[in-house]
Formats: structure tokens, sequence, C-alpha cells
């Protein structure tokens, strides 16, 4: 099913990558994330947020794996952030054994979530757009009902620190 979609909006980076603290302390079961959006959206910050909602150490921060693909990070659960900006060729992501990251034991964020077509895609969706320099408009798109209860639940958090 396609749960309905939410959308806020974030005017710094300091609040993209609140976001995705929160939603990071709130995930409590492996969970695929897409995160689409241009260059300079904010798809790294989130998931440096993310890292630090799932107790990534602080010493071992969440940086861009663009030239390795994917790098991994033990937080409560694994966190396996990918990149596909670099992506030249579909053999590369299957060399990495990708398809078992989309359905594995931990956290799967996924940078350029457009570079993998894939219209039966499972998951949340999370579409970062810019709306000026410092403010982004974030939509969130649930694929599932348990993630739909999650993007409630990081809403109903989001908006008791944050006035819309
Ligand atoms: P991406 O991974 O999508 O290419 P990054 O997270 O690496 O993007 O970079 C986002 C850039 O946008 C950073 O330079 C950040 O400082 C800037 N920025 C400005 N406002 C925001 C905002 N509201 N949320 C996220 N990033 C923002
Ligand atoms: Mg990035």
């Amino acid at each position: 099913m396609k749960g309905e979609g939410r959308a806020v909006r974030t005017r710094s980076p300091q609040e993209t990558r609140r976001l995705g603290e929160l939603l990071g302390s709130l995930v409590a079961r492996p969970t695929l994330i897409w995160l689409a959006g241009d260059l300079g959206a904010g798809k790294t910050c989130f998931t440096q947020g993310l890292g630090q909602g799932l107790g990534v150490p602080a010493e071992e921060p969440v940086t861009s794996p663009s030239y390795t693909l994917m790098n991994h990070y033990q937080g409560r659960l694994p966190l396996y952030h990918f990149d596909l900006y670099r992506l030249s060729h579909p053999d590369d992501l299957e060399d990495l054994g990708f398809a078992e990251y989309l359905d594995g034991d931990g956290v799967t964020v996924v940078e350029w979530a457009d570079r993998f077509d894939d219209r039966q895609r499972e998951g949340l969706t999370i579409r970062i757009s810019r709306v000026d320099e410092h403010t982004r408009h974030i939509d969130l798109l649930p694929g599932a009902e348990d993630e739909a209860l999650l993007v409630e639940e990081l809403l109903r958090n989001w908006h008791k620190e944050i006035p819309s």
C-alpha cells in the first residue's frame, strides 16, 4: 500500500539534521529509507542526524559515501548508508549485494533514490527540495502501514519542538 504523504519545512541545516535525529531515535526495526533530492538538498545532512539518533558514536561521523557507494555504521541498529551519485553501472550495486540491504537487518539509507529505478520500490521515501538558501521542503512518503505510523510519530515529536 502507499500511505498518505506528509510534509515539513526546515529552515536550517540544524533543523534538517534534527529531523533525521528524531527519525533515528524512533526507528525500532529494520527500515529502508530512500532519500531523493538534488545535489545540496540536504540528504547527507539528514543522514548525519539519523546516525546520531540511532546512536552511532560521535567519533564515527557519518560522511558521504560517494566514492565507496556504501558506508556501514553501528548504532542501536546497523546503519547502511548508500550514495548512488557516482553509480556508473548497475552491476556495481550487484557487486555490493545491494538487494540484500533492501531487506536487511538494519536501517538502509539510499541517497539519490532516483538513480535506482524501481517502481515497485518498498520503504519510506523522503524527498528533499530546496525552497531557498536556508529552507527545505521535505516530503515524507511511507510505503507501508508501519512506516506511516513512524512518520506520524516523527511529526508529533517534530511539531512539539518546531512550530510550523
Ligand atoms: P546532499 O547530500 O543532498 O547533496 P548535503 O546534505 O551534503 O546535500 O548539503 C546540504 C547543503 O545545504 C549544506 O551545505 C547545508 O549547509 C545547506 N543547507 C542550507 N539550508 C539547509 C536546510 N534547511 N537543510 C539542509 N541543508 C541545508
Ligand atoms: Mg549527499
